[in-house]
């Protein structure tokens, strides 16, 4: 049975254990002491990081009380090693965890719901609740559980009696067996942990909730406290800012000013598309009546904007329309054909012109990668009149 240190002084750092087992193993070395600082992933806390004797601690598990460091070097049976956890990782984890407590704590109090999951990740604290949040609580709830960190709450650990633990009202996600840790933020939350917290609230900084979403029938949560929701602060704020800037007003309003933005782009979208539609109308009408093939050289055109105009050279009784536009280092195209031979113009342009596409016998499309004199003649030998 390891001696867990984590659990005598939550801030330690540092110790001196002794090596009691080294064993080999697929992702480096197994490591055993008689006593570890390195709290092992558990309870949805993820384990500590450091160095021990100079190797490098990269996961720690426990399994019957007994603590296993993974390292990526052995250690020497028998020595006493000194060991130092990575503070920066455990202190905000504590942090997250203490944060988590409380925003549990709370809104399990308001809606008598359970927290039915809880993962720690690399960028933020996930918390899964049995229970439909609705979205206009969201800032109440935030409020309330800050409103601990403001007060300053205690955070207390001990471990009750069996009668004590009876007669106590706490969260707990599972039955649980034998002694029983139980946290307890002030009057925020009270609940059964296996994890390391801060002393006081005010450690935590600030609780923010940055998303929330249907889960499973109930609510997932997405939150950041400590440092992390202070850098993610620090993030948005910049983005705000920088959008606020670009649009020349205060980055708070940027969201409206892109709104207004959208809709101008959509008003210019609708007039080009009017002009164009105008154009290629006059254009068509200026084809002579009774000519078989036709082809037109355009610029910036998408395929809908090709596609319309070979359409409308179509109705002026032509059998064969093709329109191209530059593109890059070549020209994408549109052509129909009423003689169901187009795809034979996109075979025999491959070899010449490096033509890639295709579709069906009255319509290809696609692009070719050569210049207008070498398609002009190309297509004039094929009897088409030419027109830009
Ligand atoms: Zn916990």
């Amino acid at each position: 049975m390891t001696e867990k240190l984590y659990y005598q002084d939550a801030y330690a750092t540092k110790f001196t254990a002794k090596v009691l087992e080294c064993t080999e193993e697929k992702q480096g070395y197994q490591v055993i002491l008689d006593k570890t600082l390195f709290y092992p992933e558990g309870g949805g806390q993820p384990a500590d990081m450091g160095t021990l004797g100079g190797v490098n601690v990269l996961d720690v598990h426990e399994k019957n009380d007994i603590i296993a460091h993974t390292t990526d070097k052995p250690l020497k049976v028998g020595a006493e090693v000194e060991g130092e956890i990575d503070w920066e990782r455990r202190f905000d984890l504590m942090q997250n965890h203490s944060g988590e407590h409380i925003l549990s704590g709370v809104i399990c109090r308001k809606y008598g719901c359970d927290n039915v999951g809880f993962h720690m990740g690399k960028e933020s604290i996930t918390i899964d609740l049995n229970t439909k949040i609705p979205d206009a609580d969201l800032p109440w709830l935030e409020e309330k559980a800050n409103e601990a960190i403001w007060i300053n709450a205690p955070v207390g650990i001990r471990y009750p009696s069996k009668e004590e633990l009876d007669a106590l009202e706490y969260r707990s996600k599972k039955e649980l067996e034998g002694q029983v840790r139980i946290v307890n933020v002030g009057e925020y939350d009270c609940c059964a942990c296996c994890g390391t917290h801060v002393k006081l609230a005010g450690e935590i900084g600030q609780i923010k909730i940055i998303g929330a979403q249907n889960y499973k029938g109930g609510t997932r949560l997405e939150l950041l406290c400590g440092k992390r929701a202070l850098q993610d602060y620090r993030k948005k704020n910049d983005v705000a800012n920088e959008a606020g800037r670009l649009l020349s007003v205060p980055g708070v309003k940027a969201d409206g000013a892109v709104k207004n933005l959208l809709a101008e782009r959509d008003e210019l979208l609708q007039t080009l598309n009017q002009l164009k539609w105008k154009y290629f109308t006059q254009k068509a009408e200026q084809v002579t009546e009774g000519t078989e093939n036709i082809l037109f050289f355009g610029d910036g055109l998408n395929s809908k904007d090709m596609t319309h105009f070979a359409d409308l050279l179509l109705k002026k009784g032509a059998k064969r329309t093709a329109v191209f536009s530059k593109n890059g280092e070549g020209f994408a195209f549109v052509l129909l054909s009423t003689e169901k031979d187009a795809r034979t113009f996109a075979d025999e342009m491959k070899e010449p012109f490096g033509c890639k596409g295709g579709g069906k016998p009255d319509a290809v499309q696609g692009r070719v990668s050569t210049d207008k004199k070498e398609l002009k003649a190309f297509f004039e030998g094929k009897g088409f009149l030419i027109e830009e």
